[in-house]
């Protein structure tokens, strides 16, 4: 890539490339780089976005009150049924707690939350200041566990050790301790379970409907509106649908190693790959029946769909967008959307992607496109200037950017009212992009 972007660090030019360009592969899947302010989350963050919907348990992060600030109102998973999930407690470890260190405070706490809520499962996470002070965290969740007869699952993710992807790994093999450990009397013989979605915004719900109407038996989803019992059982499942492959993958592949079930990756963003998803599941169980119930359904959606969609592809089409997010499978998805209603992406960028994912999305995009894996504020100020994007797609930490040049931002990501996801989700992300990016108020800000 020529080197007229002099905003991006020498060490980060490989990470950025440009669609339509002979250019080698993307360099990704490693480490941020110090002194680039990565979007990225820590370690204990992508722990916790993975854990925390589920909604019976118990989850005590061990350390600082900062940490615990990542909360269920960051994040609004949503139950239907308990809410345990959105109590958030914290140790508070104190100066006094990390020199004389912070085991007994964290025994007691555990033991009179148990006490007090009655929780199926505890999660108990570890901060940056534990795995400095070292407190033995899996002893007290094995004493604990013999007391209290649930399981009480150490979650060792202090922040520093890695970034958000590591934490989705720990998650994943904290969740893999459950699976197993329990037969329901009867599942299904064509059941599936959901992996990777969190049920922001009662996405979920849209899903489980319209697996039910095409006779699929949803066993367990793990983890928005997850329920310990369910996950427990969730290896009797015949099928693992993994959405957010970044997040669940290794649980898949964990499932696919112990258990034999295999996984397939869709995504539930936009109409193709939404009605992708379906018919793969209806091939998968190779029932005609299944696959039938699942064309009609498609057919019903599109037909109410598509003239709403053309109007607003009517009034888009010229309008530019900057795509940036945690997984690139999400990503991938916008694209396809977007076009949908008339909007070209520009810059397309995500914290997780994988050289497939990039490659993907190079084919995908306009030539011109600006592809960028584990990005910062400068290059992605840089970029939607250059590009003159008139809309920022992205999550909880981009919405500044977009917000100080004076662009329109939409969340695709943690914040979310609205759900996004499946049919009625692409009428609401068509909506969502026309009021912001056609909003009059831009007009006074553009050039800021
Ligand atoms: S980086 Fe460390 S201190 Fe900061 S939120 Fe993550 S675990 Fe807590």
């Amino acid at each position: 890539m020529k080197k007229v972007m002099g905003h991006i660090l020498d060490d980060r030019q490989k990470q950025v490339s440009v669609a339509g360009t002979n250019e080698r592969t993307i360099d990704c899947n490693k480490a941020s780089l110090a002194g680039s302010v990565s979007q990225r989350a820590c370690v204990f963050c992508g722990s916790r976005v993975v854990l925390y919907p589920i909604v019976d348990a118990l989850h005590v992060i061990h350390g600082p009150i900062g940490c615990a600030a990542y909360t269920w109102d960051i994040r609004g998973s949503l139950s239907s049924g308990p809410e345990l999930h959105r109590l958030s407690f914290c140790t508070d470890l104190q100066e006094r707690d990390v020199i004389f260190g912070g085991e007994k405070k964290l025994y007691a706490s555990i033991i009179e939350l148990i006490d007090k809520h009655q929780p199926k499962a505890a999660f108990i996470y570890t901060t940056c200041i534990v795995g400095v002070i070292g407190d033995d965290v899996e002893s007290i969740c094995r004493q604990i566990e013999k007391i209290k007869n649930i399981p009480v699952i150490p979650v060792q993710a202090p922040g520093f050790q890695g970034s958000k992807k590591d934490g989705y790994k720990i998650a994943c093999e904290s969740i893999f301790k459950l699976v197993g450990t329990k037969n329901k009397p009867y599942t299904p013989a064509k059941s599936i379970n959901i992996l990777g979605d969190f049920n922001l915004a009662g996405e979920l719900w849209i899903l489980l409907e319209y697996y039910k109407r095409m006779g699929v038996h949803v066993n367990a989803t793990i983890t928005g509106d997850g329920r310990v019992d369910d996950i427990c059982n969730a290896h009797n499942a015949a099928l693992n649908v993994v959405q957010c492959s970044g997040s669940m993958n290794y649980l898949a592949k964990m499932m696919k190693d112990e258990y034999n079930i295999p996984s397939m990756r869709v995504s539930y963003f936009g109409i193709e790959d939404m009605s992708d998803a379906l018919y793969d599941v209806a091939r998968f169980f190779k029932d005609d029946d299944m696959m039938e119930k699942a064309r009609e359904m498609v057919k019903e959606e599109f037909a109410r769909l598509l003239p709403q969609l053309a109007w607003y592809k009517e009034k888009l089409t010229g309008k530019k967008a900057a795509i940036y997010v945690g997984g690139a499978f999400k990503a991938i998805s916008l694209v396809k959307a977007l076009r949908l209603i008339g909007v070209q992406s520009v810059i397309v960028g995500s914290q997780t992607g994988t050289t497939e994912d990039y490659e993907l999305i190079k084919q995908l995009c306009d030539e011109g496109t600006i592809i960028v894996d584990d990005s910062n504020p400068v290059e992605l100020s840089h970029f939607v200037k250059e590009k003159q994007a008139d809309i920022f797609i992205g999550g909880v930490k981009e919405r500044p950017i977009a917000h100080k040049i004076g662009l329109g931002f939409c969340d695709h990501n943690h914040e979310r009212k609205e759900p996004l996801a499946g049919y009625e989700g692409m009428l609401n992300f068509a909506k969502e992009i026309y009021a912001t990016a056609m909003s009059p108020v831009w007009r006074f800000t553009k050039g800021g």
